[in-house]
């Protein structure tokens, strides 16, 4: 599974500005989608080979102990569940009260620690470090998060000793598709699965297909294999209640990565709410394919059916590439319809797309319209190929391909969405340049 690096430390020592300098490489992608909160506190990232998830746990300070607000509490369990610890200090600031307290906490969760000095520009870095020391966390690494300086060979240091993770998500064999039920707390993940594992024509397995965290449900419907990654220990979950500490952000991360299809669920009692749209960005960050499920969709007066409906146009407009279902999860009420979603994205996200079609597509879709002149020179896309699949990958060939405008990515990305009939899942064009 891919290790999950906490981001730790009090308010404005440089935490936003590592994640994003660390989660860069998506950031791009994710810039395609309007709409989709920039505020973001999970992602992905990458150096070298190794990839990671990181989360941005917030700024705690130092104070919590005693708090009982869900905030800190998801920060110190996402804490306690991630492989490694980045704590960072300011050496502006210097050594502060606040940090004494955290390294405590730290020191007192066990958890391999690795103290990062950051804003070390204008300074001695070897001087800068040096009143951190102090806080016996060993090593101390400098850093300057807004240029980036020391954040690579710090970064090494730290996946060094990390498990590597395995590249792409495995190939279904016997397992089927692998789904993600992931959703905030008491959104109906438990009640979904259970009614999902519970239908007629359901087998489930017991098999040991048990991993460090997760829990892995093997089951076949109508005789076709699949399997849910199980989060939240549901199935060893008596009575569905209210169980706050059964979500966990790192296993939600690791499951959205391992998974072939999420499935997202809303409370539509609620509407869509911030922690939902930042799902939604690590699974779009992830490119997994995705069904949301807008959940507790008994109950509702037509009224609030309206404000959902018209939420959802708004805010979700991001990710029109998904599949809706409104379902009750508690009375099973549009579960069984999940089944088509859920198949349509799986094949979408994993047909084989042949260079032929590719080609033809890309250049029907220039005939169509033209790129732009820049600076007197037509920028040309020649031929184009599969790169990759969960998520597809569209490799396009051609010159000046750096100055392709973002708008006409979404015009490529739409016209091969509509040739390819890909529905359910991101799509990823990348470009390379003879010139
Ligand atoms: P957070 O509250 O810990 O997430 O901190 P931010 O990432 O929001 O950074 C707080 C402020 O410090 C921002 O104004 C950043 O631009 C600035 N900052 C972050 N890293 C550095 C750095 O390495 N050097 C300098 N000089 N400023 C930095
Ligand atoms: P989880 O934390 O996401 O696993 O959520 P649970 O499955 O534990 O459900 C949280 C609460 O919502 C429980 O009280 C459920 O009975 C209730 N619930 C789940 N699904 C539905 C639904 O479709 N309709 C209604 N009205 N309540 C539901």
């Amino acid at each position: 599974m891919i290790p999950v690096i906490a981001l730790v430390g009090r308010p404005n020592v440089g935490k936003s500005t590592m994640f994003n300098r660390l989660t860069r490489s998506r950031d791009a992608i994710v810039a395609n989608y309007a709409g989709l909160t920039r505020d973001r506190k999970y992602g992905e990232g990458k150096i070298g080979d190794q990839r990671f998830m990181l989360v941005d746990t917030g700024g705690i300070s130092g104070e919590e102990e005693g708090i009982d607000t869900l905030m800190a509490q998801q920060s110190l369990q996402a804490i306690d569940e991630a492989d490694v610890v980045l704590f960072m200090v300011s050496s502006r600031d210097g050594l502060t009260a606040a940090d004494h307290i955290i390294a405590k906490q730290l020191r007192q969760r066990g958890k391999k620690t690795y103290l990062v000095a950051n804003k070390v520009d204008g300074m001695d870095p070897d001087m800068a470090v040096m009143p951190f020391y102090e806080l016996g966390l060993g090593e101390v690494f400098a850093t300057t998060a807004t240029h980036g300086r020391g954040v690579k060979s710090m970064m090494e240091s730290v996946l060094a000793e990390l498990p590597a993770s395995e590249e792409d998500p495995a190939e279904p064999e016997a397992t089927g598709i692998k789904m993600a039920i992931v959703g905030r707390p008491n959104v109906g993940k438990s009640t979904l699965v259970n009614r999902m594992l519970g239908e007629d024509r359901v087998v489930v397995y017991d098999l040991p297909g048990t991993t460090r965290d997760s829990v892995y449900i093997h089951y076949e419907r109508f005789d076709k294999p699949y399997t849910i990654i199980d989060t939240a220990g549901i199935r060893r979950r008596k009575n569905v209640s209210l169980t706050v500490e059964k979500f966990s952000i790192v296993k939600t991360l690791q499951a959205i990565d391992d998974a072939n299809v999420v499935i997202l669920v809303i409370d539509a009692s609620e509407g869509v709410v911030e922690q939902d749209l930042h799902l939604m960005g690590t699974i779009i960050d992830a490119g997994r394919a995705l069904v949301v499920a807008l959940n507790k969709w008994d109950g509702l007066d037509e009224g609030h059916k309206q404000y959902v409906k018209n939420e959802i146009d708004r805010r979700l407009r991001f990710i029109d590439f998904a599949n809706i279902h409104y379902i009750s999860a508690l009375h099973g009420t549009g579960v069984g319809n999940l089944y088509k979603s859920i198949e349509q994205a799986y094949q979408s996200a994993t047909d084989k797309l042949s260079t032929s079609f590719l080609t033809q597509v890309l250049q029907d879709a220039v005939a169509e319209h033209q790129p732009p002149m820049i600076n007197g020179r037509r920028i040309k896309l020649r031929y184009a190929h599969a790169g990759g699949s969960n998520p597809p990958i569209i490799v396009i060939h051609g010159n000046q391909t750096a100055k392709v405008p973002a708008h006409y990515v979404r015009y490529l990305e739409k016209t091969f969405r509509r040739a390819l009939n890909l529905r359910g899942t991101p799509v990823r064009i990348e470009f390379k340049s003879s010139d």
